[in-house]
């Protein structure tokens, strides 16, 4: 067990690290950021900021001896540089590796029983002809690697439409496009011990491929496949020994659901944990990897929504606080372009 007073390191300097570090700070530790850009909205709200680039291999090992448990918040962290870390890094980062390319994730799922997209992989336009002429259109091609909120992504309606794309020069995926009732994801947490808590389920709705919006609890069609992704997102954590917060999203379809992709950190979709549950998502993250007891995570209301703020919507801020039931979350982050979570903003529905 680390105690209260000791310092747990966080790889990544964004808004899931800024939380991270505000849910350790009311537990009495202290936070060390490790992040390659300097301008870090989580380093502005932890005790120690390193900023160097992930393959800095001096700096890391200077990181990971200032730490009683290094964690990450962004899961596009190189995995090769950390091999060599003297460091307790939880969750183990074979979470890291599995969930960072496309292809990996969907076959462990499957391995487990879980049921993706149809897919196929590919490496060229006559790898994409020949996937669609297999698996059919319309479909998604996405980047295998580094891409998030809708980034690498490209929507193909027809042979025609994939014809007319070029092609980036690294490895992809096509999926076919799922006709979904509605989405949601699965949030748990797994402490050092294995005790699992799963939250409630949100549903979520997403646009440009972004969050939109989360709300507890979720609508029939998610509720009657609660049962079957809770069972699946278990063997994933226990598969990979997790520890920490896991997130698991999934396609309700009429057929049941269908495994989107697997986020091995706090998650977006979790946000309304904050003020809508017993126990935050943050807060029993940093409780699993400092190997605390979990917090309850039952629902604090009957009903709760979270609504991300993008882009400069965020200038909408007064308006926002004029209703006084709004829980108004700012990431501190200075430039509003489109497309950017800048806050979020969270709803209780009491009675
Ligand atoms: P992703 O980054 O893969 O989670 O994709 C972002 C969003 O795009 C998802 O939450 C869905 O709204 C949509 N999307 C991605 N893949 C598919 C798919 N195969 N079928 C339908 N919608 C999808």
């Amino acid at each position: 067990m680390i105690p209260p007073g000791e310092t747990i390191g966080i790889l990544g300097g964004g808004q899931l690290g800024r939380m991270l570090a505000m849910a350790a700070a009311q537990l009495g530790y202290r936070c060390h950021i490790y992040a390659p850009e300097p301008d870090s909205i989580a380093a502005e709200v932890a005790a120690e900021f390193t900023c160097a680039a992930w393959d800095d291999a001096a700096a890391l090992a200077r990181f990971a001896a200032d730490c009683a448990v290094v964690t990450y918040e962004f899961e596009n962290v190189p995995v090769a540089p950390l091999a060599d870390l003297d460091a307790a890094l939880l969750p183990h980062p074979r979470a890291l590796e599995t969930a960072q390319d496309r292809l990996s994730e969907k076959r462990f799922c499957e391995a487990l029983g879980g049921r993706p997209a149809g897919y196929a992989t590919v490496d060229s336009a006559e790898d994409l002809a020949a996937a669609i002429e297999a698996i059919g259109a319309p479909g998604i091609l996405k980047t295998r690697r580094d891409g998030y909120d809708g980034k690498g992504q490209w929507r193909i309606a027809s042979p025609a439409d994939a014809a007319a794309l070029t092609l980036p020069d690294r490895p992809l995926i096509y999926e076919t496009m799922v006709g979904f009732d509605a989405e949601f994801s699965v949030l748990l947490c797994r402490g050092a011990d294995g005790d699992i808590r799963f939250w409630d389920t949100p549903q979520n709705v997403h646009k440009g491929g972004i969050l939109a919006l989360s709300s507890v609890p979720a609508g029939a069609r998610v509720a009657e496949q609660v049962e079957e992704t809770h069972a699946l997102a278990r063997r994933i954590a226990e598969g990979l020994g997790y520890v920490g917060v896991l997130a698991v999203e999934f396609f309700a379809t009429e057929n049941g659901p269908v495994f989107n992709e697997m986020a091995p950190r706090v998650h977006n979709s979790g946000h309304w944990t904050i003020e809508g549950a017993v126990t935050s998502q943050f807060e029993n993250h940093i409780r699993a990897i400092c190997g605390l007891p979990l917090g309850d995570t039952s629902l604090a209301a009957k009903r709760v929504e979270m609504r991300n703020i993008i882009g400069d919507a965020a200038e909408n801020w007064p308006q926002i606080l004029s209703d006084p039931a709004n829980h108004l979350h700012l990431y501190g982050k200075h430039a509003a372009r489109p497309g950017r979570k800048m806050g979020h903003v969270t709803r209780l529905t009491l009675v």
